[in-house]
Formats: structure tokens, C-alpha cells, sequence
């Protein structure tokens, strides 16, 4: 009942409820029927230590299904404020976020015993794609009016509106617990759609704080969150309009083929073994810096880590010594505020299993590790890894391992290294270093991989302008960033307009002559 009367005009803008206590500007807009059913529990635990850090409801497919109906009493009215209105509530967000920036950090290192700074990537890269989406969302979703053909030229005004997908299903990974959220949410917010977010069950807990400040700044209920595994994530599947995934290969096919039955779209961002090619012309120190940093980051648990190296072999053995070297330095722990470490711990026992796993398979088939190569013993943490000699008949060349270890071969010239970059399912990001960029860009253009950075890692990534997303397995549909990554959360709609006064007899109208 409460729901009928809710989406009224008096909640379209932040300064329509500013007066009103964010919760119950919440709770006197939600339906009767609340979502109670809860199956079990699941524990949240740090890795890096073992403790308990929280507990979350495993959402049963009724609870799902009942957020989602909820979701879609309010979307209409978040849709008909517009970009302008939803920006003031996305800004409002922003703002949220950037107040409550150690609280995340401590949040999200409790969940995943990352290292301090890489505790504080979520928030800050939060922030800054928070307000590129508020910012320029309108612009993206401004109807477009092309050109008429003979013979409707001066008849018909055509338009090409963008409507968002009612209710959106995102479905994110472990790894960045808030920045995945926010990497999809805010720009399906933002191009008018409501959202029923589920986190990985390993780390929900910044989501959840994600959706705290949703309802802390008052905004219009058409965020919410479920908490739960695989089952909770298919009944997302099953309940909403749109799905967006990230994820790993495995479950994005299985979910790929759930949409398919339902005749859903969906687009997902899914697993990853990006080359880095280091040419016999590159800065060697620069691309040890900068690989050891690209494979190590967030303890190499990243979708564009570099998971395998390639290095011309007149520079091959600089390069191994120089990286490792650097290597060597990398400090390792996760506990505290302070950011003195360098590597976090593994998000659990599985992946350091298969860490574990692809190293120990590598130096049974002749790899070197020239530093680390084991667990630490202590919690999740494994050794920051350089393993040298390695080829393809490895699994630390071929499968995605998504932790701290970077295997290094030789190779004889540029082509081989392209031939062998390419030699992979997946296609998500690459590297290439060299001293002529031009020629940078020319291997670039070789490269079987949706984006590709030339003497560096990961600016893809910041570089909010660019349509980021997987090729071949490490991709479907999914490209965030820009204009697309708003506009994927749209439906286009083709509207014609007569021009000139109505005329007597249509084109096509009968009767025929
Ligand atoms: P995962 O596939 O195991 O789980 C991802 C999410 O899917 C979780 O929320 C999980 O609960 C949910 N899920 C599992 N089964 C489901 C089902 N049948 N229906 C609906 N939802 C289901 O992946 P993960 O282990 O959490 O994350 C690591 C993977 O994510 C790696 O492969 C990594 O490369 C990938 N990743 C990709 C990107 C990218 O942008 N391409 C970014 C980050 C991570």
C-alpha cells in the first residue's frame, strides 16, 4: 500500500527528502511485504587471519524475488527524474564515500587481508567513477536524432531515445569487493535503472556498506543488495530485466545460458591471462617496475594482472634479474592502517591452492623460481613469485592463476611473442614495452585483447573514457567506460515524429496506387 502512494514527485531530488532522516525516508516508501526468508548463515572471515569479521544471510530465491518486485515499484519514478535528477543523488553518493573512506578500507582489508593501499584503491576509484557517471551520464543518454533518407527527409523527425532495462541483476567477484559493485552499479543508476546487487559471498560486506550509504544520503529505494552464493546469485538471474556478471569463465557460462533461457540480455566480464611482451628495445628497468607491479598488485588477484611475460632473448636474463630483484624487496602483511606492506594475502585457502598448484606444476616441469615460489605459512599470504623458463605446457602459462607470481620466457623475436600471447582463450588486457611506441601501437593492433597499454599496467582502467572489456573468454557484451558503459544498461527506442502538417495520404497507407 505503502509503495502505490510512494513514488511521488516529493522524493525525485536529494533536497525533497533533506529534511527527512535518510531511514525513514526509506522505510514510510517500502511495501508491506518484506523479504524475510532466510536460508542459513555465512561466515565472513579475514584471510590474512583467520578471525570472524561478519556474518551475512544466504537470500533464499523468495527474498530475491520479492527485493526485486520491490525494486520495481520505485524504478518508473527513478527513471521519469532523469539524468539531472539522478545526478544530484549520485553526487550526493560520492560525497558519502569520500566521508567514509578509511571506514571502507578498514571494512573491505577485513574481508580480504589485503594491503593497506590496495585496501584504499575501492574507495578512491569509487569515488572518482561515482562522479564521472553523475557528470556525464546526460550527455551519454541525450537522444540522438539521425538523419532521415529519401523519401521521409523532411517528413519524419527520427529519434533514437535510450530507455533503461527496469531492474538490473549485478552479480560481482571477490577481488575489488567495492569497486566491482560501483564499477556497474552507478552507471546502471545512472542511466535510470534500479539495481539488486549480489556480492561474492566471500567479501559481501562492503557491499552491503555501499548500500548503507545509499540509504544514508535518502536517495530512492532502487538499490538493493542480497547476500548469499551461487543459488542467490541464479535467483538474480532468474527475478530482473538485465544481467551484468563478473566473474570467472566457468559460472559466466552458466549464466550466459540461464539468460539465454529466459531471452534476458546479459554482458559479462569474466576471466583473464594477460601478456605483458617486453621487446629488445624497452626501458628494462621501467618494465621491471611496472610488470612487477602489474602481476603483484592486490597480491596478483586482479582480472589484468600480468599472468605471463614474454622478453625477447637478447634482454631476457636482464630482465629476470632486474625483476626479480625488485621483487625481493616487496614487503608482505596486511594487518593495520598503515601502509607499510607491499602484497596482501589471498582471498582463501582455494586460491592459494591454486597458486600453489600452477608453481609447483611449473618447476616440476623445468621452471626456476628465482624468488618465492611458497605459502608463507602464515594465514593466506604466498611468496611474491618470479618464475623464469617456463613455457606452454605449463598451467601457469595457460590458466588463469590470480595470485602473486609472474612466469617469464624467452622468446626469439616480436613475432613469436605475439604468436604466443595470442595463444590463450581468454583476450582481456595486454602490455607491450618497447622504446618506439609507434611500434608499440603496431604489436598493439596484433593483439587479440580488448584493451592494451603500451609502457604500462592498468591504465585502461583508470582511463574512464575508454569502452573497457574482454575478448574471446574473457568477455561477452560488457564493456564499461564511456558512453557504453551507461548505454549497455539501455534499450533504444525509435521514435518518428511527422514534420510537416499531416498529410492526406500516407506513403505506404491503403489504398494502394
Ligand atoms: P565466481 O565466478 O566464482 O563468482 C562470481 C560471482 O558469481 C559470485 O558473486 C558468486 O556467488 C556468483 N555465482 C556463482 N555461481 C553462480 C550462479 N550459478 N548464478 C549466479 N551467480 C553465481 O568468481 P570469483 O571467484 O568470485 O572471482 C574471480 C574471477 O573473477 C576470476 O576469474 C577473475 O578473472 C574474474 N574477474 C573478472 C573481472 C573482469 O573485469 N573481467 C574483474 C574481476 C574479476
Amino acid at each position: 500500500k505503502a509503495a502505490k502512494s510512494a513514488p511521488a514527485a516529493k522524493s525525485s531530488t536529494p533536497a525533497a527528502t533533506k529534511s527527512a532522516p535518510a531511514a525513514t525516508a526509506q522505510k514510510d516508501r517500502a511495501p508491506a511485504r518484506q523479504a524475510t526468508a532466510v536460508v542459513t548463515d555465512i561466515e565472513v572471515r579475514n584471510p590474512a587471519t583467520g578471525e570472524l569479521v561478519g556474518t551475512v544471510p544466504a537470500e533464499s530465491a523468495d527474498a530475491v524475488a520479492a527485493k526485486v518486485r520491490e525494486l520495481r515499484l520505485y524504478q518508473p519514478e527513478w527513471e521519469a527524474i532523469g539524468p539531472e535528477g539522478r545526478k544530484e543523488w549520485l553526487l550526493k553518493l560520492q560525497d558519502w564515500i569520500i566521508d567514509h573512506t578509511d571506514h571502507l578500507a578498514d571494512v573491505l582489508q577485513s574481508e580480504t587481508g589485503k594491503a593497506r593501499v590496495d585496501a584504499l584503491i575501492d574507495p578512491s576509484f569509487s569515488v572518482d567513477l561515482t562522479g564521472y557517471y553523475a557528470r556525464r551520464a546526460g550527455k551519454f543518454l541525450s537522444d540522438e536524432h539521425p538523419s532521415p533518407h529519401s523519401p521521409l527527409a523532411r517528413v519524419k523527425k527520427l529519434t533514437t531515445a535510450y530507455r533503461p532495462y527496469p531492474v538490473v541483476g549485478v552479480i560481482t567477484p571477490w577481488n575489488f569487493p567495492l569497486a566491482m559493485p560501483v564499477i556497474d552499479v552507478i552507471p546502471a543508476l545512472a542511466a535510470g535503472a534500479a539495481v539488486v546487487l549480489k556480492p561474492s559471498e566471500v567479501t559481501p560486506l562492503s557491499a552491503l556498506e555501499l548500500a548503507r550509504g545509499w540509504a544514508e544520503i535518502g536517495a530512492p529505494p532502487v538499490l538493493a543488495v542480497v547476500t548469499g552464493a551461487g543459488e542467490t546469485g541464479a535467483a538474480v538471474v532468474d527475478n530482473v530485466d538485465y544481467v551484468q556478471f563478473t566473474g570467472s569463465t566457468k559460472t559466466g557460462k552458466r549464466i550466459a545460458a540461464a539468460c539465454v533461457e529466459r531471452l534476458i540480455p546479459y554482458s559479462l566480464e569474466l576471466g583473464g591471462k594477460d601478456p605483458a611482451i617486453v621487446l629488445a628495445d624497452a626501458d628494462i628497468d621501467r618494465a621491471a617496475y611496472g610488470i612487477a607491479f602489474g602481476g603483484l598488485f592486490n597480491a596478483g588477484q586482479v582480472c589484468i594482472s600480468v599472468e605471463r611475460v614474454y622478453v625477447e632473448a637478447p634482454v631476457y636474463d636482464t630482465f629476470v634479474e632486474k625483476l626479480a630483484a625488485h621483487v625481493r624487496e616487496l614487503r608482505q602483511g596486511a594487518d593495520g592502517r598503515e601502509p607499510k606492506y607491499d602484497v596482501g594475502a589471498l582471498a582463501n585457502d582455494a586460491q592459494k591452492s591454486i597458486v600453489s598448484d600452477h608453481v609447483e606444476d611449473a618447476i616440476a616441469k623445468g621452471a626456476r623460481a628465482v624468488t618465492g615460489g611458497k605459502a608463507t605459512g602464515v594465514g593466506t599470504f604466498y611468496q611474491p613469485t618470479v618464475l623464469a623458463d617456463v613455457d606452454h605446457s605449463m598451467s601457469c602459462m595457460t590458466e588463469e592463476t590470480f595470485g602473486p607470481t609472474i612466469p617469464v620466457m624467452k622468446v626469439a623475436d616480436e613475432a613469436e611473442a605475439v604468436r604466443l600471447a595470442n595463444d590463450s582463450i581468454y583476450g582481456l588486457s595486454a602490455s607491450v614495452w618497447t622504446g618506439d611506441k609507434a611500434r608499440g601501437e603496431r604489436v598493439a593492433r596484433q593483439l587479440n585483447a580488448g584493451a592494451v597499454n603500451i609502457n604500462d599496467v592498468f591504465a585502461n582502467m583508470f582511463s574512464f573514457a575508454l569502452p573497457m572489456g574482454g575478448w574471446q573468454q574473457s568477455g561477452v557484451g560488457a564493456r564499461w567506460g564511456g558512453a557504453d558503459g551507461v548505454r549497455k544498461y539501455c534499450r533504444k527506442q525509435a521514435i518518428t515524429v511527422p514534420i510537416l502538417p499531416t498529410q492526406e495520404k500516407e506513403l505506404m497507407w491503403f489504398p494502394y496506387n
